[in-house]
């Protein structure tokens, strides 16, 4: 075979990436085993069976063809008051870009606001595409270390060290995996590093309709923000429609006319039809998201109080997002040691806080994603379990 770019085959450089009991896991569900899988950001409900009938029509109404490439304009508007309800930023239809998905929002994000060879900040721990996501966009990742004993909110001083030279930054608030959900300080304390360092900021947001404790700030609404920042989002985890592939940037006129550029030439719009369903889903309203949210935030009550019933281990209570992440040090072991002896005996496949990161090793993270009872006897095993 002739050489394959270094672009391509850099994204994932191989070596232990943290993610063998993951794999593990899967390929023992995939053999049959009875695996209470605990790894994974996907609801247990699937699409709702309203958005699949609204999908169906417009499929069946003829909207099969190539679609407007930045978007149908319904949808635009639609998602441009919803950010202006939420942000009281103002916002119109010339400020969003639909992508297929979050995960390609991030991607086009960075090839929007770096060149190759710029640093690229992001915060560990880290949702686990972030720096295969810089490094196909041909920066170089640099990550940032935000504390257990700060709650996981990033530390603005460590930022302004790192920003040296740097061209952009990359958060995610409510967080994947840790379920915090940055303070005003600590955003106010992002914004500040963002203008003395000239940075682009790219905010991920798809976890904004999961918020258990305090509200969901958006950083685009702090003050000389709007101008810098591009917000990427998504229906995945609001709407649970992680297949559909449906998200979107939010970012000032002139990025988008660009990112219209970069769409032109590479993904050519999203299919008409799922932008119809999208827009279908986002006019349930706030009752329809909060439906979607809401076994995450039962489930994070059951998960709270059997921690409170044992002193062994200890979790930072999420603040959002559909993970809680339990600090298993008092076990002596890695997560990654951890989260294996967990599996092997118990067949209870959680993530090892290694898979997202140095600043969450000696962690486990759960997703709170099956059935109350199943969750609630597997987060007991685990409590007690003694490897
Ligand atoms: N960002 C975060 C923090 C995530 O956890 C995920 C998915 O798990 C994504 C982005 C990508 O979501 P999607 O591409 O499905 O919109």
């Amino acid at each position: 075979m002739a050489n394959l770019s270094s672009r391509i085959t850099q994204i994932s450089p191989g070596g232990d990436d943290g993610w063998d009991v993951f794999r593990k896991a899967q390929s023992l569900k995939a053999a049959g085993e009875p695996i209470i899988d605990l790894t994974i950001g996907e609801h247990d409900v699937r699409t709702d069976p309203s958005i699949l009938a609204a999908m169906d029509a417009s499929a069946r109404g003829g909207h099969t063809g190539y679609s407007a490439i930045p978007g149908i304009e319904a949808l635009r508007s639609k998602l441009a008051t919803r950010i202006e309800t939420r942000t009281g930023v103002p916002t119109t239809s010339r400020n969003i870009i639909v992508m297929p998905g979050g995960q390609a929002s991030l991607f086009a994000a960075h090839l929007a606001v770096t060149d190759p060879g710029q640093s690229a900040l992001f915060i560990d721990p880290y949702y686990a595409t972030y720096p295969g996501t810089i490094r196909a966009a041909g920066a170089i990742p640099r990550r940032v270390p935000a504390r257990p004993e700060d709650g996981f909110q990033p530390d603005a001083r460590l930022l302004g060290q790192a920003a040296l030279g740097a061209k952009s930054l990359l958060i995610n608030t409510p967080n994947n995996p840790t379920g915090a959900v940055y303070t005003k300080q600590t955003l106010l304390g992002i914004a500040e590093v963002c203008h003395d360092h000239d940075l682009w900021l790219i905010s991920d947001e798809v976890y904004d309709t999961q918020v258990w404790n305090g509200i969901h700030r958006s950083p685009r609404a702090l003050e000389g923000m709007a101008e810098r920042t591009l917000v990427c989002g998504s229906l995945s985890k609001s709407h649970a429609m992680t297949g559909s592939r449906l998200g979107w940037i939010c970012g000032p006129e002139d990025a988008i006319d660009e990112l219209f550029n970069l769409s032109t030439n590479t993904t050519y719009g999203q299919p008409g039809f799922i932008q119809d369903a999208g827009l279908f889903a986002l006019q349930q309203g706030e009752d329809f998201e909060a439906k979607i949210a809401a076994p995450f935030k039962r489930r994070r009550e059951i998960a709270l109080e059997l921690l409170a019933k044992q002193n062994r281990f200890q979790a930072i209570p999420p603040d959002g997002a559909m993970y809680i992440m339990i600090d298993i040090r008092p076990t002596g072991m890695s997560g990654e040691a951890f989260a294996n002896a967990l599996l092997d005996t118990h067949k209870i496949a959680v993530m090892p806080g290694e898979s997202f990161g140095h600043s969450a090793a000696g962690h486990i993270r759960i997703a709170m994603t099956v059935a109350d009872d199943r969750f609630a006897q597997a987060i007991k095993t685990l409590l007690s379990f003694q490897p």
